[in-house]
């Protein structure tokens, strides 16, 4: 376990506790977690998924037709047409261990993985976890922390075997273009690396569209996407996410999950049955959960618009604002004073690979969004 960090908010969450005991009212931008209701079709197939007694064990790759139906959406995506197949898929628990097992399966001692940085905290850990080597590319500032392809040739090395793509981006809602994802894929293709697309929030870009790299390249086959229910269906506690890939790197992931957990719970995997086959209703959904967002981030930057020499990305995606304080000597110091003196939560960059940045999330209620980054950016005035 040497090298793999235990969450770096742990500490600031114990302040939140000791703070709320004290009847104080904590609002927190750290979680990233829609609060919606989901659809209700999902609850209604999982109480009828366990009242018809649907308890014992299911296939380890997941349900046939949630496999199935996957694979349908990702066909809608790739040019591709026919080519991908429920055998291209694999239903785990949450997108998490889609990443982790397509780490495990692809990477190992020795390997290196380019992690365009800053970049989701637990591909980091996970890397390391599949005793790979986490190799963080520093993204560009001036552009959204984006990484291109020549960042990612000059990080590389004759070991590098992958690079993992988040578009939005989680923390800094940055959204990759086609032809941005397009030379990325073509050195990808050139040097025979690995392209694993993390995907999870590809439906919550608001001012264009997020494209799947299913889409970019159809002719790329060293492709795994992840994606899931529990951002854009609001169902992160249902535990649903999904691999597809190769079919012989798919049947090495079911073999990886059947020795660690097996086949995901009867009754979620219903429930995202029942919400995706519907495509018109899961589209309709999944519009109203992005203009809900799109209210959130325009209210969030509205705030922090406010304040001067902010360095602030600018948020296009995902429910993350990611800025640089002015003055800021560390960002752990700028969270904890903000808390002691606002009682709002934010998370520090460090998480992120880049430690004076701070990640704000707009993904709580209107109301707490509206009254959290107005006090964050009282105090960031104030300081
Ligand atoms: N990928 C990114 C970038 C995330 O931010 C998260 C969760 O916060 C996940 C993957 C994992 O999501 P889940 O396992 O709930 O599908």
């Amino acid at each position: 376990m040497d090298g793999v960090a235990t969450s770096a908010t742990l500490a600031l969450l114990e302040l939140i506790h000791r703070r709320r005991s004290e009847g104080r009212t904590v609002l927190d931008l750290g979680l990233g977690e829609p609060v919606f209701p989901a659809p209700p079709a999902g609850a209604r197939a999982a109480i009828e998924s366990v009242r018809s007694g649907d308890l014992r064990y299911g296939p380890v790759a997941g349900a046939p037709a949630l496999r199935e139906c996957i694979a349908e959406e990702a066909r809608r995506l790739s040019p591709r047409d026919g080519d991908l197949r429920a055998a291209n898929v694999v239903v785990s628990n949450g997108s998490k261990q889609a990443l982790f097992n397509a780490c495990f399966v692809l990477f190992g001692e020795g390997d290196e993985v380019l992690i365009p940085t800053p970049g989701w905290t637990s591909y980091y850990s996970i890397v390391r976890l599949a005793r790979a080597r986490p190799v963080a590319v520093l993204g560009d500032p001036a552009s959204s922390f984006k990484v291109d392809a020549d960042r990612l040739r000059a990080a590389s090395t004759p070991n590098t075997r992958g690079v993992i793509l988040n578009s939005p981006c989680n923390p800094t809602g940055a959204v990759y273009s086609p032809s941005e994802l397009a030379d990325i894929v073509r050195l990808a293709d050139e040097r025979g690396w690995w392209i694993i697309s993390d995907e999870i929030y590809r439906e919550l870009a608001y001012d264009e569209t997020a494209v799947s790299l299913l889409s970019v390249s159809p002719e790329f086959d060293r492709l795994v996407v992840t994606n899931g229910m529990s951002k854009a269906y609001a169902m992160p506690g249902w535990r649903v996410g999904w691999s597809i890939a190769p079919a012989p790197v798919t049947s090495l992931i079911v073999t990886l999950q059947s020795q660690a957990t097996a086949g995901v719970g009867n009754a979620a995997q219903a429930a995202a049955l029942a919400i995706l086959s519907d495509v018109e209703g899961a589209a309709a959904f999944v519009s109203s959960i992005r203009s809900a967002f799109r209210a959130r981030r325009d209210c969030a930057t509205e705030a922090l618009s406010g304040v001067e020499g902010l360095d602030l990305v600018a948020p296009r995606g995902a429910f993350y604002s990611f800025f640089r304080p002015p003055h800021v000597d560390t960002a752990e110091h700028f969270t904890r004073r903000l808390l002691e003196a606002c009682d709002v939560a934010v998370i520090p960059g460090d998480a992120f690979g880049v430690p004076l940045w701070v990640r704000a999330s707009y993904s709580g209620d209107l109301d707490s969004v509206r009254e959290g980054f107005g006090r964050l950016a009282q105090f960031l005035l104030a300081s």
